[in-house]
């Protein structure tokens, strides 16, 4: 009886600390190496690559400016050619190896223990990068209701608040809401993308948006087709000014196909 006990007890525990590990792995989520604190091993943490000048001032695209030019002032031939609606737009890092490893953990495998790992990182960011989103509200890019159903998971929500602690800014969820179910935009070109995701967003209540400089979060900026509808109905409702942050940023030639 004794003995039939133990092994239940040793089951229950086993099992246990499966679900533990998959909650906090006990090794890195990046190469299985040891951990200390989070996610990932010091080794991993190191690797992410943080985006820095020079970018684009508008779109925040890393710029190769091999010659003495003012980097407050450029800006990409993007931009150049057909600016988007936001103001500007800045992200974390490259939508590379690391970062990817953990927003996927994030998103589709719903690991809250990403949190403090995440914590990490926008505090080191927004040390470099001091007076960031100051005076806006932190406003997350919505989910549409079904898609919310079915991943129960808000992942932009969540990385908004992040940034609204870190920041301390207000955050208001709810400014817009997504009105159209969108294909999923993987494989799509740049202007796929513009004309799948038209129509998506309403505001909840313009009063709210009208005068207001809003910080629209999410995930990661492919083409920057979603963010820039968003920012499209944020203007058209009177916010003043919109500026866009992400955790991630798809480089071309930074090895981040999705
Ligand atoms: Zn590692
Ligand atoms: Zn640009």
């Amino acid at each position: 009886m004794q003995v039939r006990t133990g092994k239940i007890v040793g089951g229950v525990l086993r099992g246990f600390r499966k679900v533990l590990d998959f909650i906090f792995p006990q090794n890195c989520i990046v190469c299985d190496g040891k951990i200390q604190e989070h996610f990932l091993c010091p080794a991993c943490r190191a690797d992410i690559e943080f985006i820095r000048q020079p970018h684009c001032f508008q779109c925040g695209v890393p710029a190769d400016l091999s010659y003495a030019y003012p980097h407050e002032e450029f800006v990409c031939g993007v931009c150049r050619k057909s600016p988007y609606q936001f103001d500007q737009a800045r992200s974390l890092g490259f939508y590379d190896t690391v970062l990817r490893t953990i927003i996927h953990h994030f998103k589709y495998r719903r690991q809250m223990g990403v949190l403090p790992e995440m914590d990490l990182l926008l505090k080191k960011y927004f040390e470099e990068n001091p007076g960031f989103g100051q005076g806006f509200t932190v406003s997350p890019v919505p989910l549409h209701f079904n898609k919310m159903k079915g991943r129960g998971f808000d992942q932009a929500f969540l990385i908004a608040r992040q940034v609204a602690k870190v920041l301390k800014l207000p955050l208001e969820a709810g400014l817009l809401r997504r009105v159209k179910e969108t294909s999923p935009q993987a494989t799509m070109t740049r202007t796929e993308r513009a004309r799948n995701i038209k129509g998506a967003f309403e505001v909840n209540r313009p009063e709210l948006v009208a005068g207001k400089s809003v910080l629209l979060v999410d995930d990661v900026f492919t083409t920057g087709a979603t963010v820039n509808e968003a920012a499209k109905v944020l203007k058209k409702n009177g916010a003043s000014q919109v500026h866009v942050f992400t955790l991630g940023r798809v480089v071309v030639g930074k090895g981040s196909g999705l």
